[in-house]
């Protein structure tokens, strides 16, 4: 029987942390593997236009600047296969990974598997999601609501967040939550409910999107849960903000996470974790920042942690 060769690194995902970690380590000489999972390119293409990725003074379409950063770790050697992992074995040296097709070895391993929005699962969301009116990211598309009115769902921290974000565009922030007191932390509800943009709507469930027909949000039907009836608020945009689920997959355990289920590294470090030669990056340890720019930062340094590992172990 032959003997299975090791990678230098193998990288988990396709995002904007993936993709960094891949032109780093490709252009270290590493000959990187990435593994590219069911979203190829990650959350920024579901976004249609980029306009804070440094760089690009005019903005760049999300799918187009994931595409550049493929160009660009291929242009270095970097290899990509289409497969999902199912299970690893950290325990081994070197690292087992297992897909439906092979098993692979990796002297270091680099998972960038980002977060998935979640999503209310109301009638006319999947329908109206990205460029069409409904949309998880006010940083990315709130520019695009300029002087018209518009609802973000949720309570938490994220929710304030969004709507506040909002207000510099939006000529009126609806906040609708199911509780009567925000989730968020004291001084972001103060600061929330507060806003002379903001009008909160307390005690009620979305029910469905508006617009499917027309192909473009034209309002959002809620429910008071205490009451139970049920109006339309006119917007046109819908931004849901009701957390993020990481997608830390077979990842943990072994590895350490957080309370809420994002990748926990090590004290000191953004990427470390707490098995050596192991690191994380982007949104799938990140639940603050959550940005493009802040996942390639964390991919270039978990990409540079790995060449220094290697040069460490490897002779
Ligand atoms: P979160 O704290 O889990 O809040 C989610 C909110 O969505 C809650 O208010 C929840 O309602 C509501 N919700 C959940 N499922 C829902 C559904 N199906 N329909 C309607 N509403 C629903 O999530 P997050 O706001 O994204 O924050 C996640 C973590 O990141 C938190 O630890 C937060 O502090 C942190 N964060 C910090 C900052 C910051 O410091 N600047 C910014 C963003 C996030 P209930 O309240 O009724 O459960």
């Amino acid at each position: 029987m032959s003997t299975p060769s090791v990678e230098n690194v193998v990288i988990i995902g396709t995002g904007c942390a993936g993709l960094t970690a891949a032109i780093y380590s490709a252009r270290a000489s590493l000959n990187p593997l990435v593994l590219e999972g069911p979203l190829p390119g990650g959350q920024l293409t579901t976004t249609s236009e980029v306009e804070n990725f440094p760089g690009f003074a005019h903005g760049v379409d999300g799918f187009q600047l994931t595409q550049n950063m493929r160009e660009q770790a291929t242009r270095f050697g970097t290899r990509f296969e289409q497969t999902l992992v199912q299970s690893v074995d950290f325990s081994t040296m070197p690292r087992k990974l297992v897909t439906a097709e092979r098993t692979l070895f990796a002297k270091t391993v680099i998972i960038a598997t980002g977060a998935s929005p979640r999503l209310t699962g109301i009638p006319g969301e999947k329908e109206l999601y990205g460029g069409k009116g409904v949309t998880t990211c006010a940083t990315c598309d709130g520019a695009f609501y300029r002087k018209m009115d518009v609802v973000v769902i949720g309570g938490g921290d994220s929710a304030a967040e969004e709507a506040l974000f909002l207000t510099r565009f939006a000529s009126k922030v609806y906040l609708v939550h199911r509780r009567d007191t925000l989730r968020a932390s004291k001084i972001m509800a103060d600061r929330a409910t507060s806003h002379e943009k903001i009008q909160c709507v307390w005690d009620s469930v979305p029910v469905a999107v508006e617009g499917v027909a027309e192909g473009a949000v034209s309002g959002l039907k809620i429910k008071n849960v205490k009451t139970g009836v049920e109006s339309v608020l006119p917007v046109k945009g819908v931004f849901v903000a009701i957390g993020h689920i990481p997608n830390t997959g077979p990842f943990a355990p072994p590895l350490a996470v957080d309370e809420g289920g994002y990748f926990l590294p090590e004290a000191g470090s953004q990427v470390r974790t707490n098995i050596p030669g192991i690191y994380v990056a982007g949104d799938c340890s990140d639940h603050v920042y959550r940005q493009a720019i802040t996942a390639a930062g964390m991919g270039c340094q978990a990409a540079i942690e790995a060449e220094r590992w290697l040069a460490e172990h490897n002779g």
